[in-house]
């Protein structure tokens, strides 16, 4: 299904262009407009699927193929040190547009493209409590 509002599903579908690195039946992957690194890249279904939760099972299994072999050709190409695979689920995890996308981001050492967080501190009874809860779903 497409959503005749999102920008996603017009992009994914090539009815607004875009620099597009692939393309198959099911996705589209093209560069981000507002780059973390250069390459940056976004992985996108050609269906409307909100966002992980909503995803097909086979369309997950795909996607994570499509970009492992696209970040090897993006990786070769732009002669990046690293990669990152990034992939954001709701406003407080930092997603800004509605349908799932999964973001390629090639890295290179001294990047500054700052895709990291501050350890933080954690008990081994909260872990417990978070194991228990997360196995009692
Ligand atoms: P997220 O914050 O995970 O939802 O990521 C949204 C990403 O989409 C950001 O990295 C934006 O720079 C990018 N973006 C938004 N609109 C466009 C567009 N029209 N073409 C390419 N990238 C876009
Ligand atoms: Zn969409």
């Amino acid at each position: 299904m497409k959503d005749g509002n999102c920008i996603f599903c017009k992009i994914a579908n090539g009815e607004i262009p875009s620099t597009t690195l692939y393309e198959d039946d099911d996705f589209r992957v093209i560069l981000d407009l507002g780059p973390a690194a250069r390459g940056h890249a976004l992985l996108l279904p050609k269906e409307h699927y909100a966002n992980l939760f909503e995803l097909d099972d086979a369309v997950a299994a795909k996607a994570l193929v499509v970009a492992k072999t696209v970040a090897e050709k993006m990786k070769k190409a732009l002669g990046a040190d690293g990669f990152n695979l990034v992939q954001n689920n709701g406003e407080a995890a930092g997603q800004t547009v509605f349908h799932f996308h999964m973001h390629l981001i090639p890295r290179y050492e001294n990047d500054n493209a700052g895709i990291s967080w501050k350890p933080g501190e954690t008990t081994p009874e909260d872990m417990a409590e978070i194991k228990r809860l997360v196995e009692a779903q």
